[in-house]
């Protein structure tokens, strides 16, 4: 894949990448990254850091493939350490992002476990506390999508997963990771486009992407007065291994991205970790309960 030297080159940004057009293609959930063609960018050749996480103690989630891979490569390249917690089923593609964040000479932990259960975040947290010496940032990317194009077929059991992952995790996660946290700390989670234009086939996935924004402004009000920021980054369509394993209509793959966003295409996650970094980083200090909007174009209220 054609792609620009740094996430600091000046290029066009509709052409910046190019137009995935991806064939239709399915994997069983959650899938794996490496089986996907064409195979996502999460800035292995590209990602350049400043030093601008240096020292930082990061625990990331769906950290092994997509979004969150990107982030936990983009995160150790500008000196953090990293925890990186998946679903067991996805170590494969865990391993690559575990290679690249200690070729950028910074620590690996990998955490796999199923937030579903309800003991996971307290032993997640303890043992990225333990490995990394500390805990000062929560970057909560994992999340679960599923297609149903048909109302009535939206079950009880998809609807409660689905918020069992996304919503009642990510809680049980910060909750766990809280008394770590200190003055600088901060706790980034990841909404989407779907909290403000609902997809009709995927009615769970964008309530609980609604969900996630408003808990997430509400714990920054919850947690400034600790010197704790909370932010929410809501990426728009960005080619991961969430579309072809169950999250969309296989059929409409070769238009993923491209008739939806305004800029013509969708995104890499190369190009959604640049809005992590900024909220981890003492940048962005003054900047509480907001949602960063990586999504092409698609204005939101
Ligand atoms: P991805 O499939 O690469 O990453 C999602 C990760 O979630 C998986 O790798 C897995 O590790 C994790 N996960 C799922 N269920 C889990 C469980 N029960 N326990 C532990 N971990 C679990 O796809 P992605 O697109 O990079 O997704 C990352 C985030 O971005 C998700 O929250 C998704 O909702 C959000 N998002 C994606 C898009 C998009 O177009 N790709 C758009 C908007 C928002
Ligand atoms: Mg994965």
């Amino acid at each position: 894949m054609n792609a620009p030297r740094d996430q600091y080159e000046a290029t066009n940004p509709r052409t910046r990448y190019p137009n995935v057009r991806p064939e239709p293609q399915t994997q069983a959930e959650p899938g794996l990254q490496s089986e996907m063609r064409p195979v996502p960018d999460l800035g292995e050749a590209t990602y350049r850091g400043t030093g601008r996480l240096d020292g930082r103690k990061a625990l990331i989630t769906g950290a092994d493939s997509g979004i969150g891979a990107a982030v936990a490569i983009a995160f150790a390249r500008e000196g953090a350490d990293v925890a990186l917690a998946y679903l067991p089923e996805e170590q494969s593609d865990a391993d690559h992002v575990i290679e690249q964040v200690r070729a950028a000479g910074r620590t690996a932990v990998p955490i796999p476990g199923d937030l579903r259960d309800r003991g996971y975040a307290q032993t997640l947290v303890d043992q990225a506390v333990e490995e990394l010496g500390g805990l000062d940032t929560l970057v909560s990317v994992a999340g679960k999508q599923r297609w149903q194009p048909n109302v009535e077929d939206l079950t009880d059991e998809q609807f409660e997963a689905t918020f069992d992952v996304n919503v009642f995790g990510l809680f049980r996660l910060v909750r766990a990771a809280l008394p770590h946290l200190h003055p600088g700390s901060t706790i980034t989670t990841t909404a989407s486009m779907e909290a403000y234009q609902p997809a009709p086939d995927r009615l769970d996935y964008a309530a609980s992407k609604g969900a996630i924004n408003n808990l997430s402004k509400g714990l920054s009000q919850a947690l400034v007065e600790r010197g704790i920021r909370v932010n929410v980054v809501a990426p728009g369509p960005t080619w991961t291994v969430l579309q072809p394993s169950g999250g969309v209509d296989p059929e409409s793959l070769p238009d993923f991205g491209s008739s939806e966003s305004p800029m013509g295409r969708a995104a890499q996650p190369a190009e959604l970790a640049p809005a992590y970094v900024f909220l981890a980083s003492q940048e962005s200090s003054y900047v509480v309960g907001e949602t960063l909007n990586v999504n092409g174009g698609m204005v939101t209220p």
